[in-house]
């Protein structure tokens, strides 16, 4: 006899293992299925973003961000360290080590929510149904009362660079390097490549990114974009915009990797090559041809804003559905959909959903960027502050950036909020939860903020919407 459950998610990733919790403390019976196994062969809990995205990428970035500061810049602070060393190793162990810690959590958490964790490969089947094959071969079909596809994404390949993790990596071979590569070449300058690209420059790599497109981080705002290609390039990445990789061939123990630009056609030689040219959803072989799911256009599962796909009682969410492919999304996708099969009236805002790039400085935004809100002939205001003039971030010596907040010119609502600098991404989250109330630029310029923080980087901003910053000489005049 088959088993039966209220809920069974496939996939445990940010999007998954959030639904299957969120479902099973709702009252719902729930499985979670998950073919990812760890070393031992048991099942792995936690997708990409545990496991090789979000957490082991930023612990990397943290260690490698904390040894270019003892190197680097704390003689500012009349600290001196002598010949500072990194054991490249001992930074992927630590790495691990918090992996394994985040994903034997999850581990406790279903079993604290009562969610079962199954082991194998899961496929739709008509009328709510999952197949699930493990890694013996063995076949079983669950009957489940509702679906919620979360299969999550794959790096994308490109023909000229093919993969082979030893000298051509992709996201997850970078984060694996054992030594530090003497010269490294990254194709793609979007979030991942400036992320990893900047751990090994930090440890000492001659960086250089090779990016096809003429504009550098398009989605961001113009502005915030500029100065952040101006503080990386400071770094020493070496940013190739109108770049085009061809090929790329290992010769030698080195990679040989050709490009076009606006100069013609050249090569260059690497010690590694990481491709980082973005991720695809992971939709093939997930449901049978009957079951009535589709696909969009560009591979991903076709759904409503609500994630319910077009057959009944099936939802999907996370990356292998439409909009950014963030775990933060996916998550909040999940607890709707757990939240609308336990009958309550949830939703997504997706306008309020903020991105991060976790270089140094982070670069967060949320909202419309300028150029975004000129498309649409939106009458707007924009009050900007430079760290510089923030004497927390010069107490700091982190005084790069600037925030930038956008309010609609009549009703003041906040639209946007653009920022490179330190702890952009905490900073970012205040006025996400001001635009998530519906908060008016005033609104935020009317609290009180401690000093000294980074936040009053924010406030300032706010206040420089209508000309009214303190510790900035004002462009506009005040009303
Ligand atoms: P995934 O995390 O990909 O999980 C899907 C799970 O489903 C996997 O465990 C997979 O094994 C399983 N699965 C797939 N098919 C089946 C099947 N048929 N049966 C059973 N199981 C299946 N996002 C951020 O928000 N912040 C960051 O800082 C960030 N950094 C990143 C850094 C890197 C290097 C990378 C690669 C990604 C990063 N991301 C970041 C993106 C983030 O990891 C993804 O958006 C997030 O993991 C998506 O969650 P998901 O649950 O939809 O899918
Ligand atoms: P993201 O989608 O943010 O991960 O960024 C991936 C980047 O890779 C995009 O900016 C693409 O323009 C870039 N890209 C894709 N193919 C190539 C290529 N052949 N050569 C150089 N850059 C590329």
């Amino acid at each position: 006899m088959s088993e039966k459950y209220d809920v069974v998610v496939i996939g445990a990733g940010p999007a998954g293992y959030v639904a299957a919790i969120k479902a099973a403390q709702l009252g719902l019976s729930t499985a979670c299925v998950e073919q990812w196994l760890d070393d031992k062969g048991k099942i792995r809990l936690g997708g990409t973003c545990l496991n090789v995205g979000c957490i082991p990428s930023k612990a990397l970035l943290d260690s490698s961000h904390k040894f270019a500061e003892a190197r680097d810049h704390f003689d500012v602070h009349g600290i001196s360290v002598e010949g500072a060393s990194i054991d490249v190793p001992a930074m992927l162990a630590r790495k691990e080590k918090i992996v394994d810690q985040l994903t034997g959590g999850i581990a406790g958490l279903f079993k604290h929510n009562g969610v079962t964790a199954i082991s194998g490969t899961g496929k739709v089947l008509a009328g709510t149904r999952v197949e699930v094959a493990d890694r013996d071969g063995n076949v079983q079909v669950l009957e489940a009362g509702n679906v919620i596809i979360a299969a999550g994404s794959l790096p994308m390949n490109i023909p000229p660079a093919p993969v082979d993790n030893d000298y051509i990596l992709d996201s997850t071979g970078a984060l694996e390097m054992s030594e530090v590569p003497a010269r490294l070449g990254v194709i793609g300058a979007g979030v991942i490549g400036l992320e990893l690209g900047s751990v090994w420059r930090r440890l000492g790599s001659e960086v250089v990114m090779l990016e096809a497109l003429d504009e550098f981080l398009p989605m961001m705002d113009a502005q915030i974009a500029k100065e952040t290609a101006k503080i990386l390039k400071k770094q020493g990445l070496d940013i190739r915009l109108g770049t085009r990789v061809t090929n790329a061939e290992v010769k030698d123990g080195k990679v040989e990797v050709s490009y076009s630009s606006a100069d013609g056609d050249s090569t260059e030689s690497f010690d590694k090559l990481i491709v980082a040219v973005g991720r695809k959803p992971r939709s093939e072989e997930l449901f049978a041809s009957d079951s009535g799911l589709t696909l969009d256009e560009r591979g991903y599962i076709f759904v409503n804003d609500f994630c319910e796909t077009e057959a009944p009682r099936v939802y999907a969410v996370g990356d292998v559905v439409r909009g950014p492919m963030l775990a933060h999304k996916g998550s909040e996708e999940g607890v709707m959909v757990a939240e609308r099969i336990a009958g309550k009236q949830a939703q997504m805002n997706y306008d309020v959903i903020p991105s991060v790039i976790y270089t140094h400085p982070e670069v967060a935004a949320v909202g419309k960027t300028e150029q975004e809100l000129k498309a649409d002939g939106v009458e707007y205001k924009a009050g900007v502050f430079p760290f510089v003039a923030s004497g927390r971030a010069l107490a700091s010596n982190d005084s790069d950036g600037m925030v930038k907040l956008l309010a609609h010119a009549e009703t003041d609502r906040i639209l946007g909020c653009h920022i490179v600098g330190p702890s952009a991404a905490d900073l970012v989250q205040q006025v996400v939860i001001a635009m998530e109330f519906g908060s008016s630029a005033e609104d935020l310029a009317l609290t009180v903020f401690s000093h000294p923080t980074l936040s009053e980087a924010v406030h300032e901003a706010a206040l420089a919407v209508d000309g009214h910053a303190i510790h900035i000489a004002n462009r506009k005049k005040r009303k």
